[in-house]
């Protein structure tokens, strides 16, 4: 077994500056409580998080890898790519991260309108409530309000009956586009990741176009072990890694102590016989003094 493949490394997850309950402090701690070895914050659209977790793994010994999560569309998807191990200063990424984020309010009050069609009052102050970012405000925090009402008894079942295409609450949204967020993490000396591939509703053929294109844009990373795949996904998205010679990646997507079924550094390790991103980006890891 190659032994690079044993570190436990967890590169995605969310704090209060996204949709996640925790700072980045406290989820810092937990993934150094959990075992984790090499750790990256990758709040949605966002970077304001990533001075504070950097600062706080390095406190804890903890080695550490700049991240994100960007809303891309894709064949009129959203596709989530991960950005690892860039400069996290970076003009343009910062300024094309920002526009991206750009549309959340207007669309937030039309969810909302939505919602009030359905005799759901007030859900746009409601989900305000939950908003650690102002310009972060998402589909998670309007979830949580309809728990919190007792319009569902869990986020799921809220996204199922409220959120997802088709239901009250959703409003189709135009992302930032594949061929841009793979540059603005390239141009900012990163990886790009194609996150949870598992999760996407795309046919054999549209699947296959996302990696094509992906790759063309630049693209050099998939995720194979995350908390949103079945053990079924592990082996395929491992093939496709192959296929496609794409590195790849492990992150558990946890979001909150409350809602996430996976933890913090405790998903099965990536298989022996895959080039771990993480030994791509040797030299772009903080490391502790
Ligand atoms: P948004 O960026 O506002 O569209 O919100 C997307 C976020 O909603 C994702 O990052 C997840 O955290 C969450 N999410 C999406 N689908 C589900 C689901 N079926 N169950 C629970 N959370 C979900
Ligand atoms: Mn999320
Ligand atoms: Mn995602
Ligand atoms: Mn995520």
């Amino acid at each position: 077994m190659s032994p690079v493949n044993i570190l436990n490394a967890d590169l995605h997850c969310h704090s209060r500056v996204s949709d996640g309950t925790l700072a980045p402090e406290e989820l810092a701690a937990r993934a150094q409580a959990n075992g984790v070895e090499l750790w990256a914050l990758t709040d949605h659209d966002e970077l304001g998080g990533q001075q504070r977790a950097r600062e706080a793994a390095l406190a804890l010994g903890l080695p550490y890898l700049t991240g994100t999560e960007i809303s891309v569309t894709f064949a009129g998807e959203t596709v989530h790519i991960v950005g690892l191990g860039f400069d996290a200063d970076n003009a343009a990424l910062v300024e094309g991260l920002r526009r991206t984020r750009g549309g959340r309010e207007s669309r937030a009050r039309e969810m909302a309108e939505g919602l009030a069609r359905v005799g759901i009052a007030g859900a746009y102050e409601g989900a305000l409530k939950y908003v650690g970012n102002p310009d972060l405000i998402s589909r998670t925090h309007f979830a949580r309000y309809l728990v919190e009402v007792g319009a569902c008894r869990d986020t799921q079942e809220v996204f199922r009956k409220y959120l997802t295409e088709g239901k009250p609450g959703y409003v189709a949204h135009r992302w930032a586009a594949l061929g841009e967020a793979v540059r603005w993490i390239h141009d900012a000396g990163g990886i790009a990741v194609i996150a949870h591939p598992g999760r996407y509703k795309f046919t054999a053929n549209e699947e296959y176009a996302l990696f094509s294109e992906f790759k063309e844009h630049g693209g050099r990373g998939v995720e194979v072990v995350t908390g949103s795949h079945s053990s079924h996904d592990f082996v395929k998205y491992a093939d496709t890694a192959r296929e496609f010679g794409l590195l790849a990646s492990r992150g558990s997507d946890f979001h909150s102590p409350d809602e996430s079924h996976t933890d913090l550094g405790t998903l099965p390790l990536l298989a022996s016989g895959l080039s771990p991103v993480w030994e791509a980006l040797a030299e772009r890891i903080h490391r502790p003094s």
